[in-house]
């Protein structure tokens, strides 16, 4: 799953909220290796062989009713019950195989179902249960699409996590597989899509068809998904996967295939990534209207929002989300479709995998120093959220009242540590170890050690202490660094500031410093473990700069002090991107009293080619000087990247309440002039506000 993103925090004010945030209560104790019994959702009475629905679906009434079968194999002798899980759903009967009425209890979310008789182990029974709901969550009528405002009926399910279970009595754990089967009659106008592969489709009268859906191949039940409407449908190219795009009828052609056009290369370069097949023979992804989420990994059904689909330019405008989220959800089928956690706890397997491969796809097309980048805002975007920092990865949710729905850190921390265990393992040798960890455990469900395992077996490289450090324990090392220069040497000091708990331990981690001088740059390999470290670097020349982690490669926050030249120098170096991300906070706040520092954030508004940096500066540029005015007008109507010119527009905003644009100012006049040529609707609107505010008297 892809969670809509929570607002990006200004970058200036990550190292202060990660100084300052609020203490964070104490939370219960928990096992910090998880309890492998607790975490997966309870104990299972049976195996799950096959899920199979027969309903209908009532959009007027917002109605779904029929029939849900179970199929079971005992796991163990005299087993006398069964259970599902449904909340909220009107059960008016259950009965087994042979026809017999069952009786069963509801306590939600769980219904226990007597058997006829008990079964011994390896036997197998059905459960039939005829039901009603019109449910409030898991299953979402819609009447409207983003592209047109006729009367447009549309329907979607949303399983992840416990969801199902508010629109169909079901096993609703992730920890067993089934194969699907959905039989489900809508309005003859509408047209039906579920997992796997169409079957059959029977037209009843005037007014219904059934659609027949299967998917062969077992997966997890929260993958279970249907969606209905009238839709328009595109096939892509591929070799040996059936690929589709679906959308709305009026949503046209061309924004499909910009939004989803991707999907055919991104397969291929993830295949060769994986050494491993895709796991299904069709892929599917549909775009619902009003969908609930950012995006969801159905088996073969990925469901994103309407609100994805553009034209190159409105997808550049929401500055390549649509190409991430797609290449997320793509990952999922081998990393939690295909390969599934045993259980919520362990939720990261899914999702830090997902985000990761997410990044390599960036990388792969958008170039090395995107990818990096992006990492970095993974980074502040784990820091901004002060309250999830300290929980370990790995957590036994249901207990501490926290949603796995609302885990940011596995999305953001996630990917951080793939990358950092990609980088000790070695990359090739990393993703040999993956396909390894998909070929043995296809098809079923995964821990920590599975994976730990796979990497041993395939490169000799054991990642448990990692695994322990980054997540079954919390938190992140918090540096605080000084150095003092004394002759020739610099003298560093390093601090590990975070507070110690039983979830957040005291870190042993490499750490890279490089030394930039006048005659070159000297790296120093440093490791610290404790909670103070103090080192002498020797150096030639004239010191310029102290860089920590100047390739990037450790999760931590920095708080590291120097001087106002070492920050110029770091932000002045163009061939290094990553080091100017990090010195824009600082040089926003240096600009206040330095000309040249004014300079240099209006040079690398102008002139930085890596788009992710000029927007950045543009962030940073709100507020400076009359200079800085032009320079965001200019980078509003001259800059080739919508997401700049958007984010200069909106910048400008913050000088308009003192300087109102009207109509005798030049810039005003040139903003009025893009206006009219501008392809970016967020550029448009942005500068609609400003030139409405300045028409205010
Ligand atoms: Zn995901």
């Amino acid at each position: 799953m892809r969670i809509s993103p929570s607002p990006l925090i200004p970058s200036f004010l990550v190292g202060l909220m990660a100084a300052c945030a609020a203490p964070i209560p104490a939370p219960q104790p928990w096992p910090l290796r998880p309890d492998p019994v607790g975490q997966i959702g309870g104990e299972r009475l049976a195996d799950l062989l096959h899920l199979s629905l027969d309903l209908e679906l009532d959009h007027e009434a917002r109605e779904v009713r029929g029939v849900a079968s179970s199929w079971f194999r005992a796991l163990r002798d005299d087993t006398s019950e069964l259970l599902l899980h449904g909340v909220g759903l009107e059960i008016l009967e259950v009965h087994d195989a042979a026809g017999e009425a069952l009786v069963f209890e509801v306590q939600e979310p769980q219904i226990r179902i007597t058997l006829a008789r008990p079964l011994a182990k390896g036997e197998e029974e059905v459960l039939h249960v005829r039901y009603r709901a019109q449910p409030e969550r898991g299953l979402y009528f819609r009447d409207e699409t983003r592209f047109s405002e006729n009367f447009a009926p549309s329907l979607f399910t949303q399983g992840q996590k416990h969801n199902h279970r508010h629109w169909v009595p079901l096993w609703d754990e992730p920890n067993d597989r089934a194969t699907l089967e959905v039989r489900a009659r809508v309005g003859l106008s509408m047209e039906l899509i579920s997992n796997g592969q169409l079957v059959e489709v029977e037209r009843h009268s005037a007014e219904s068809r059934t659609f027949h859906w299967r998917m062969e191949q077992r997966v997890p039940t929260y993958l279970l998904a249907l969606i209905a409407g009238r839709f328009d449908r595109y096939r892509a190219p591929h070799p040996s996967v059936e690929l589709e795009f679906i959308v709305a009828e009026e949503a046209g052609e061309q924004r499909a295939r910009e939004t989803f056009g991707e999907t055919a290369s991104m397969m291929n370069f993830f295949e060769k990534k994986l050494g491993t097949k895709f796991p299904y023979p069709r892929y599917a992804q549909g775009a619902m209207a009003d969908f609930v989420t950012g995006g969801m990994e159905n088996a073969t059904l990925t469901l994103v929002g309407e609100s994805m689909l553009g034209t190159h330019e409105e997808n550049q405008d929401l500055e390549g989300r649509p190409r991430r989220i797609i290449a997320h959800e793509l990952a999922h089928q081998w990393f939690g479709d295909q390969v599934t956690c045993w259980g919520w706890s362990h939720l990261w397997l899914n999702e830090a995998f997902a985000s990761w491969m997410e990044l390599a796809w960036v990388g792969e097309v958008e170039g090395e120093d995107a990818r990096r980048l992006r990492l970095e805002q993974y980074r502040e975007r784990f820091l901004g959220r002060a309250d999830r920092v300290a929980l370990p990865m790995a957590l036994d949710w249901h207990t501490q009242g926290c949603s796995p729905n609302r885990a940011h850190h596995v999305y953001t921390k996630g990917p951080w540590v793939i990358e950092m265990m990609s980088r000790f393992v070695g990359p090739k040798d990393f993703d040999a170890a993956l396909a390894l960890y998909l070929e043995r455990h296809k098809d079923s469900l995964v821990t920590a050690d599975d994976f730990v395992r796979a990497v041993f077996d395939a490169t000799g490289r054991n990642l448990m202490p990692m695994v322990q450090q980054w997540v079954w324990s919390g938190g992140l090392p918090e540096l605080v660094v000084q150095h003092e220069i004394a002759g020739q040497e610099v003298n560093l000091q390093l601090e590990q500031s975070q507070v110690p708990s039983h979830t957040v331990p005291l870190f042993d981690c490499p750490l890279s410093v490089d030394l930039v001088t006048s005659i070159g740059r000297v790296r120093h390999e440093l490791r610290f473990s404790e909670r103070s470290h103090a080192w002498r670097l020797p150096f030639e020349g004239e010191l310029l700069n102290v860089l920590i982690d100047p390739d990037g490669a450790l999760l931590s926050s920095l708080r590291q002090t120097k001087s106002e030249a070492f920050w110029m120098h770091q932000a002045a170096d163009f061939e290094e991107p990553l080091a100017v991300w990090r010195a824009l906070p600082a040089l926003r706040q240096i600009a206040a009293s330095s000309p040249a520092a004014r300079a240099l954030l209006l040079r690398i508004l102008r002139e930085h080619p890596e788009p992710l940096l000029r927007q950045r500066a543009a962030r940073q540029t709100t507020w400076i000087s009359e200079a800085s005015r032009a320079a965001l007008v200019r980078a509003t109507c001259e800059d080739p990247a919508p997401s700049v010119r958007s984010q200069a527009a909106r910048g400008l905003s913050s000088h308009a309440p003192g300087r109102p644009f009207n109509g005798r100012d030049p810039l005003a006049q040139r903003l009025v002039a893009a206006q009219e040529t501008e392809t970016s609707a967020r550029t448009r609107e942005a500068i609609t506000a400003l030139l409405l505010i300045g028409d205010a008297p």
